[in-house]
């Protein structure tokens, strides 16, 4: 029998970033409920988290970077490189434990124990660089699982598709020079939205060039918007591409009711995202396919989103 797994750990809940700040604990409580609430649990196999082994995030940040991370929360240190990433003594031990817990998830796909899995972590991870922490975001996550594929299960091309509402700026930079993992992502237009990268003219650079591919949304518009993007552009170029695995970062930012951003996509639209780019890991990667939780900030909307979310990879099962 297929399965799918679910990724989550009361650990998670464990980086604070204060009183009034949107990426909080309660977004993961939110999540968990909706899918509680939904019967799917029994159906799930579900995974806890294990630290990361240290060279898998030196996989793609910098030594130096990690050090300065882990010395800022021993400091007590409540922001860090912005006033955005506000954190807690606990942050750098949290941020080890999103990764690890997404490679263990991983892992089981490639073991054949799982076909495909949701992670419900934090701290997210699309924003982060190399060598510096934004939105949020401390390590990224995504980029890491896909140098672990690569790097230890041989896989030779990744695909990442990003459908948080913010452009996933450090994903994009990691492998813009890189044909072997292609970044695609759909958000609000940087003249509008954090972090003002992804516009349709970045599609990478050197080797990676064709690689990458950006669609920027406008505010206001949505599901046609959505619909479009996503047949014309992202479909095809995976079909080109023909990922051996398809990575995903999940962001319910997008939803209309999500404040966060001016795009309106209704929760119809959001299962009809997902359910193509499932189709499209079926066809292209063998069903193996990891969502991996970035933004969604919409307390009263998380439950539901992300029990369809789930829904929608059983039934790809
Ligand atoms: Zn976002």
């Amino acid at each position: 029998m297929r399965k799918t797994g679910f990724l989550h750990d009361d650990r998670y809940l464990l980086h604070e970033t204060g009183d009034y700040h949107p990426e909080c604990p309660e977004r993961l409580k939110a999540i968990y409920k909706g899918i509680e609430a939904g019967g799917l649990l029994p159906m799930l196999t579900q995974i806890k988290a294990s630290p990361a082994d240290q060279g898998w995030i030196e996989a793609v940040h910098d030594i130096r970077y990690i050090m300065r991370l882990e010395e800022a929360c021993l400091y007590g240190m409540k922001e860090f490189d912005y006033p955005d990433n506000q954190m807690c003594g606990e942050t750098f031990e949290t941020a080890f434990l999103a990764v690890g817990g997404i490679l263990d998830t991983v892992k089981l796909v490639m073991e054949g124990e799982i076909d495909n899995a949701f992670c419900s972590v934090r701290p997210p991870g699309h924003h982060a660089e190399v060598s510096k922490a934004m939105g949020f975001c401390y390590f990224n996550n995504i980029a890491i699982a896909a140098r672990y594929l690569q790097q230890k299960w041989g896989i030779k091309r990744v695909g990442i598709v990003d459908f948080d509402v913010h452009h996933g700026n450090g994903t994009q930079h990691i492998f813009e020079n890189d044909p072997s993992v292609f970044y695609y992502s759909i958000h609000e237009h940087p003249s509008f939205a954090f972090p003002g990268t992804g516009r349709e003219f970045e599609k990478g650079s050197g080797p990676g060039e064709g690689f990458t591919l950006n669609n920027p949304i406008l505010p206001g518009q949505g599901d046609e918007e959505y619909h479009l993007f996503i047949e014309e552009n992202m479909l095809p170029a995976f079909d080109a591409f023909k990922p051996e695995f398809t990575l995903v970062s999940v962001g319910f930012d997008a939803h209309a009711d999500d404040d966060m951003s001016g795009v309106s996509l209704s929760t119809e639209a959001y299962s009809w995202v997902m359910k193509k780019i499932v189709e499209m890991a079926g066809k292209h990667s063998q069903g193996r396919l990891v969502s991996i939780l970035e933004g969604g900030y919409c307390l009263a909307r998380l439950p539901e989103l992300a029990k369809n979310h789930v829904e929608i990879l059983l039934n790809a099962c």
